[in-house]
């Protein structure tokens, strides 16, 4: 099925879940389940508002729970927050020489001090002031960006709950993704801007006060009321319930007079984990559709001389639809926005928000819709599986739209090579909050979960990589995959064990560089020799050019893979015997003379992520 709606699939894994199909495609994990129905009234001179949560919860856990936490993000907004002190902190390391504006520091350029300058008008808060179930207040205790619950009643495994939540919030000025009158003059980028339930699954409460990092959710729907004055262009991850009342271009008529000068927009999102919205007096909207995809929308501050930027987004969003669907799957929700806001670009459900029209990030973010929208990957402990895979995707439907062919990810590999050498690399399963540098999380996320992708096609054939991918898609999307999840999907497609794989790349900073040896001659063919300097082992191809031109493609499995990848190209191709990864070296024969070859070559493609390229190649002078 290439096209699917929403409540099609959702009908299918309640179908699949009630026969209890056997199918690998479903993998037997509860998940939570929540929905809320959240009414806010902002008040667009105070930066203030006020709101309820009507919360329904369902524990599908076999668990009791004894008390449920709620993110309250914008206490991070404050001085002397975890999130302050925690920049200041990484402000101390110095990374490098300064250089042309950039202060060398190891802290996020767009947070560094500031929040500890906040004054009480511009700092950010979220103050829940009641929980309520059954009519029965809850005790509260607040843990800065935490909040927890405590349930005067504990709820039991398989149970379902329906609280009602009292809140008020200020915006803060504008400092991390959300917040009040950004640089492009942005009134309101609303993102982490209400009290979310944490995730609760089979590892317990993933409670991590916000220090800037990640986000996990519960999967659920969302009705979202927000009351606002009525000169306001509202644009969020979802759907407009009451376009006819709002008109403004969700609909072609005469919006309904406002109340007490302001208007109500009725915002639904299901399935999902998470709802951003924004607001702006001078928005405008541009729509594309796209073909068998979503309405795209585009929402951005008109401004004449960036009026042709914002088009192009929308033109190149339409053109990447059928590029990304047919290699990460479908998008399943029914409109997908971007809009402008926040301080770079972030991902939400159904939306983003990006601070100008930047092709890429516009890509980027998107892409965002399948790595944590759709596989809604616990960022914390796996930024890599977001921030990684998304990296890698951008790179790939670029290169595409581009008309590009050959190696799309010299980037990617260069941003890797040179944390592998900076001295500051920590595994990549490091939680993504505890890293001690903001490089080393950046480095591993983003770069070194790209290549660990692009290496997979290395691993088990490009062709079978792609065919993963789609697995994963559908395996997983509304789910919450973890490394081994993604292994498992890669495994069985590839027929080949690759465990070892995500230990090293994942869980450990080994690196990899093998060499070209000695040749020499045995029975008078020549034997060649590849040495293993890199503590992480690998599958090598080796190309051998001979002085006609002809050239053999020398293929030597690792024996951890238990298996081989199919032929990749049209160059004729030996496989060897597998390599014992203890061995640090491995010879073979060829069925010609010293005299005949040309060069030697250790993976011609480039996907290898060996960190000393300069020994792989060897050029036999004549
Ligand atoms: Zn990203």
């Amino acid at each position: 099925m290439r096209k699917q709606t929403l409540r099609f699939s959702l009908l299918l894994l309640l179908v699949n879940q009630l026969i209890q199909i056997p199918a690998q495609a479903q993998p037997d994990r509860w998940q939570q389940k929540i929905r809320y129905q959240i009414n806010v009234n902002m008040d667009v001179t105070t930066n203030r508002f006020a709101g309820t949560e009507k919360i329904e919860y369902w524990n599908n856990s076999p668990d009791t729970l004894s008390r449920i936490f709620f993110h309250l993000y914008w206490n991070a907004f404050q001085p002397n927050s975890s999130m302050d002190v925690r920049s200041r902190e990484l402000g101390k390391t110095v990374l490098r020489e300064p250089s042309r504006g950039n202060d060398g520091l190891d802290w996020d350029a767009r947070v560094k001090d500031r929040i500890s300058k906040l004054s009480p008008d511009e700092i950010g808060y979220q103050r829940v002031k009641s929980v309520t179930i059954n009519g029965v207040k809850q005790s509260l205790k607040e843990h800065e960006t935490i909040l927890e619950v405590v349930l005067a009643k504990p709820m039991m495994p398989r149970t379902k709950i329906a609280m009602d939540v009292e809140f008020e919030a200020q915006v803060p000025v504008q400092i991390r993704r959300s917040g009040r009158d950004n640089a492009e003059g942005i009134r309101y980028s609303m993102s982490q801007w209400y009290p979310k339930v944490v995730e609760y699954d089979y590892q317990g409460w993933n409670a991590n006060p916000y220090i800037a990092r990640e986000f996990y959710g519960v999967w659920g729907d969302f009705d979202v009321n927000i009351t606002i004055d009525k000169d306001y262009f509202v644009a969020a991850g979802g759907d407009l319930l009451n376009a006819a009342d709002i008109g403004k271009g969700y609909a072609n008529t005469t919006p309904k007079p406002a109340t007490n000068g302001k208007l109500t927009w009725k915002w639904q999102a299901n399935n999902v984990h998470d709802f951003m919205w924004a607001a702006d007096t001078n928005y405008k909207m541009i729509t594309r559709t796209t073909a068998n995809g979503p309405l795209v929308r585009v929402v951005y501050k008109a401004v004449d001389s960036l009026e042709s930027r914002w088009q192009r987004v929308a033109d190149t969003a339409a053109f990447a639809y059928p590029i990304i669907a047919k290699t990460f799957g479908p998008y399943p929700y029914k409109t997908y926005t971007f809009i402008q806001g926040g301080d770079g670009g972030m991902e939400y459900p159904m939306a983003t928000l990006i601070k100008n029209a930047s092709i890429g990030t516009a890509i980027h973010e998107w892409m965002h819709s399948w790595y944590q929208m759709m596989m809604g990957t616990n960022e914390s402990l796996y930024p890599w599986m977001d921030e990684g895979f998304t990296d890698y995707a951008t790179s790939r439907v670029m290169a595409e739209m581009r008309g590009r062919t050959g190696f799309a990810y010299d980037g990617t590999y260069r941003s890797y090579f040179n944390l592998a050498k900076s001295g500051f690399e920590e595994p990549a399963s490091t939680h993504s909050d505890h890293y001690n540098t903001n490089f080393a999380y950046s480095a591993a996320s983003y770069s070194k979960g790209a290549v660990f992708m692009e290496q997979l096609g290395y691993i088990i054939g490009d062709k079978v990589r792609d065919e993963v991918l789609l697995d994963y898609y559908y395996q997983w999307r509304f789910k919450h995959p973890n490394p081994n999840d993604f292994i498992r999907v890669a495994e069985k497609r590839s027929g080949m064990e690759l465990d070892w794989y995500k230990e090293y790349w994942i869980n450990s900073t080994k690196t990899i560089d093998y060499a070209v040896g000695n040749i020499s001659t045995q029975n008078g063919k020549a034997l060649l020799s590849i040495k293993r300097l890199g503590k992480m082992p690998m599958p090598i191809d080796v190309l051998v050019t001979y002085k006609d031109g002809t050239q053999e493609m020398h293929y030597i499995p690792l024996n951890l893979m238990y298996g081989a990848k199919p032929t990749e190209s049209q160059i004729p191709r030996t496989t060897h015997e597998a390599w014992r990864w203890t061995h640090p070296e491995y010879q073979f024969p060829i069925q010609k003379n010293i005299q005949d070859i040309k060069s030697i070559e250790i993976d011609p493609s480039m996907r290898l992520a060996d960190v000393n390229r300069g020994n792989n190649r060897l050029v036999i002078p004549d």
